[in-house]
């Protein structure tokens, strides 16, 4: 039998993946920086499949991957498109198989001595019974301002000590030095300042203690794209590579188009309800289309009376709450009918909300969006072929 159709999708919704899109950002981010580029692909990649970010940004120009875990860092290895590509991941825990790190030669941050010593044992285990001698490749994390992951300045010397001692024992090498800025977002914010000083000021005291780091690695995507000085050898790029730009100084393309079927559509007259809790009432004849995705998978409740969508070539506003699988837009005189995709957000080009348009009507980050989206949605990765 021959059909005319599009194939069937699997699921009501769709996010598309752009992998065009990520290598040139990649590309567009490594011209405008000094050193090496490290793609961070955490959280899948920020919800873009991690491989799929990691293998388009490599053809972008970078050429090692980030990571928060050793769980992400070990679905990495196993990826055959990645093999032998450098990867780093931070925030382990303190139980995280650090023999396994050991004998991959995947490197970990440290940033207290119970994490020290539990690389120390794993770099043991990963030796017991071979001939070949794995050393544990450790980055230490300084927090330069963010109390958050990273150790305390005060700790800072007790650190680099005993991390030298495991050098000298041959269990380890600090082959890095990492900070991580909580205002780079905004240039002129004195906190940079402070935290490139604090960097700066670890840095000596780890090579006072006889460390030697051949890398040093402070600036993310937006210390990257404004700060020249924060280019230290090495820039840790995660959102940039997807098209978000935290500095908001920089055009970059979105990689991401979130779709969903239009499922039903129907007329209600004026009057009607629309959704829960009386969410919007019809102040005319209209005619609604119910639309496959909801807050499950990961459209924010906090859009309801400012959310629009593309569909049948236009702007409609989603009307009433979001439910949890769905969500109602007004389809009044516009040529869409059962089993068209609606446009929730992408790139922008067709008329389509962006994900600041999605970010601001959320009253969130562009980043809490990309990474929010629900297991339901299905990944479709895609390439157009060629774009500079
Ligand atoms: C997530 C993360 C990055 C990447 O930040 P972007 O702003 O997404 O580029 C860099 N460094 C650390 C420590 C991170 O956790």
């Amino acid at each position: 039998m021959i059909s005319t159709h599009q194939p069937r999708q699997a699921t009501a919704a769709v996010v598309e993946i752009d992998t065009d899109a990520i290598t040139h950002n990649a590309r567009l981010i490594a011209s405008r920086m000094r050193g090496t580029m490290m793609a961070v692909v955490k959280a899948h990649g920020y919800g873009h499949g991690a491989s799929t970010v990691a293998v388009a940004a490599l053809a972008g120009g970078a050429t090692c991957l980030g990571v928060t875990s050793l769980e992400e860092a070990r679905a990495l290895r196993s990826d055959e498109r990645l093999a032998g590509v450098p990867i780093l991941s931070w925030l382990n825990r303190v139980d995280s198989d650090f023999a396994w790190a050991a004998a991959e030669g995947v490197e970990v941050a440290v940033a207290d001595l119970e994490h020290l010593r539990a690389v120390e044992e794993g770099v043991r285990i990963a030796r017991f019974g071979r001939t070949g001698a794995a050393v544990g490749r450790v980055h230490l994390h300084l927090d330069v301002g963010m109390s958050r992951d990273g150790c305390a300045t005060s700790s800072w010397p007790r650190l680099c000590y005993e991390a030298r001692r495991a050098e000298l024992q041959g269990l380890l090498r600090v082959v890095g030095i990492m900070g991580h800025m909580g205002c780079a977002a905004r240039l002129e914010d004195p906190a940079n300042t402070r935290a490139k000083e604090l960097f700066s000021a670890g840095v000596l005291a780890a090579r006072g203690a006889g460390l030697a780091p051949i890398m040093l690695h402070l600036a993310a995507t937006a210390a990257t794209l404004t700060d020249p000085e924060c280019h230290l050898g090495l820039c840790r790029v995660g959102a940039g590579l997807v098209g978000i730009d935290p500095s908001h100084t920089t055009r970059l393309r979105t990689a991401m188009t979130l779709r969903a079927l239009l499922v039903a559509v129907r007329e209600v007259e004026a009057g009607a309800l629309i959704g829960y809790d009386h969410g919007y009432v019809a102040s005319h004849p209209m005619r609604l289309g119910l639309v496959a995705i909801g807050y499950a998978d990961g459209v924010p409740r906090s859009v309801a009376g400012r959310g629009e969508v593309l569909v049948g070539g236009v702007r409609r506003k989603i009307m009433g709450a979001i439910s949890m699988d769905q969500l109602v837009v007004d389809l009044t005189e516009v040529p869409a009918a059962m089993g068209d995709l609606v446009t929730l957000f992408g790139p922008g080009d067709g008329g389509e909300p962006t994900l600041a348009d999605w970010a601001g009507w959320a009253q969130t980050i562009e980043l809490e969006i990309v990474t929010g989206l629900g297991a339901r949605v299905t990944r479709v990765v895609s390439s157009h072929g060629g774009d500079c």
